[in-house]
């Protein structure tokens, strides 16, 4: 059965995300989809953001249970349920309980390869732009947490956590200042339409 997905790129530099409408009808059919095999990580660029914007949020992530913290990042364990599992954040029937921006990285790029979007040719720019992304994000996190390692301050001391977070959106700032140029490479908002060929349950690609 063909489909026409339309699939929604947002340019919102660090928080960019990506949207499709198929999500809503995944052809898993089994409520989860892609959430069903992932424990969402938030690194020192979402505690950034989170502080910002979110903060009783990050405190509520951060009194969640069946976490693994390390220096400077924290896993949000899954459970497992039938032959996957249930991210904490998922809702049976409204999905992911987070919005985009407060989401991770993997959760706001992350597309099935059921649909495969990279392939299309029209899309090599935005291809191009959440390589990029991700690659610059990794550099921030490492930058940060190296920085925060050098002052001794890891997430595992409970103590440490608010001389942490202080000193995190400080050097995110910083660090953050000057925006790449990749950041303008592509516009705010583009909407697009693919056609794929549907699968269902597991013979649906994830
Ligand atoms: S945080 Fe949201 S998008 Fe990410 S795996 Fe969990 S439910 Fe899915």
């Amino acid at each position: 059965m063909d489909k026409t997905i339309t699939m929604t790129f947002h340019n919102l530099g660090l928080r960019s995300y990506i949207e499709v409408d198929l999500c809503s009808e995944c052809p898993r059919e089994d409520d989860k989809g892609c959430c069903g095999h992932y424990s969402p990580v938030f690194y020192p660029c979402d505690f950034a953001y989170l502080l910002e914007y979110h903060p009783v949020l990050l405190d509520d992530i951060l009194h969640l249970p069946n976490l693994t913290v390390l220096n400077h990042s924290i896993t949000i364990n899954n459970s497992p349920e039938g032959d996957s599992y249930r991210c904490q954040f998922h809702d049976k029937t409204s999905g992911c309980r987070l919005d985009q921006l407060q989401r991770e990285s993997i959760c706001r790029h992350f597309v099935c390869p059921g649909i495969n979007w990279e392939a299309e040719d029209h899309l090599q720019s935005w291809k191009d732009f959440f390589s990029r992304l991700a690659d610059y994000e990794n550099y921030i996190n490492q930058a940060i947490a190296q920085q925060l390692e050098d002052q001794g301050l890891t997430l595992r001391n409970i103590e440490h956590r608010p001389e942490l977070f202080q000193q995190l959106l400080r050097l995110f700032k910083e660090i953050t200042a000057a925006k790449p140029d990749f950041f303008s490479s592509c516009p705010s908002r583009e909407e697009v339409k693919i056609i794929r060929t549907l699968k269902f349950g597991s013979d649906w690609p994830l």
